[in-house]
């Protein structure tokens, strides 16, 4: 039985108890209890699914600067911050360009967001990101205030949003991120993979080619 016509048989079963028990007027005062709480019920629904129409938005535009990582020959994670249903900063993986362990897409996407709202805190702001944050990723994250983090795949041997540690959740510290798993996760894993095989089959050549 779908969930919606099991529900509505147990208004009707719950009316027409309310009837034999208590008359008319209590009936009716059950059945307008029960049309309200059905559609609070619905309305969360619906505000349910627009989130996740919204979340997947932003991870496409995440998935987008992680692109942008693998043109420039770095491992494709990217990331974008999220205020009041604008795009405050976005960041790609940069790590051998720059030289630096800092070019974490999940930093410049932090600095950047800062800057643009003029505030060290990203207090309201919604980060999304391709790949589990790593522990430095994640104390940024608790650091800035971020209210929410959506992730898109899990990194299992170095991830700090749930795998090896979860600084996100912690509640010993004084700011817990709220946290979504496996938004887009499919493609997010895909353009990892396909970047890694990639660059398999380029060292293949490389080795032939030398010899
Ligand atoms: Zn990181």
């Amino acid at each position: 039985m779908k969930h919606s016509m099991f529900r509505n048989y147990l208004y009707k079963k719950e009316i027409y108890e309310e009837w034999t028990m208590g008359g008319e007027k209590s009936a009716k005062r059950a059945a307008n209890r029960l049309l309200r709480k059905q559609r609070m019920e619905e309305e969360a629904e619906a505000a349910r699914i627009l989130q996740e129409k919204k979340d997947q938005k932003y991870m496409r535009a995440a998935l987008k600067q992680a692109q942008k990582a693998a043109s420039i020959g770095e491992v494709p994670i990217g990331c974008v911050i999220v205020y009041r249903d604008q795009i405050i900063g976005r960041g790609y993986n940069r790590r051998n360009t720059d030289k630096s362990t800092l070019s974490h897409a999940e930093i410049t996407a932090i600095r950047k967001a800062s800057k643009k709202l003029q505030d060290w805190r990203l207090e309201e702001c919604t980060l999304y990101v391709t790949l589990e944050p790593c522990q430095m990723c994640a104390g940024a994250i608790v650091q800035a205030r971020v209210e929410r983090v959506v992730m898109g795949c899990m990194n299992l041997k170095a991830g700090c949003g749930g795998s090896v540690l979860n600084i996100l959740e912690m509640q010993e510290f004084n700011h817990q991120v709220k946290v979504t798993r496996g938004v887009l996760e499919e493609e997010c894993s895909k353009i990892l993979s396909d970047f890694f095989k990639q660059l398999r089959l380029h060292n293949k050549v490389e080795k032939y080619m030398n010899n």
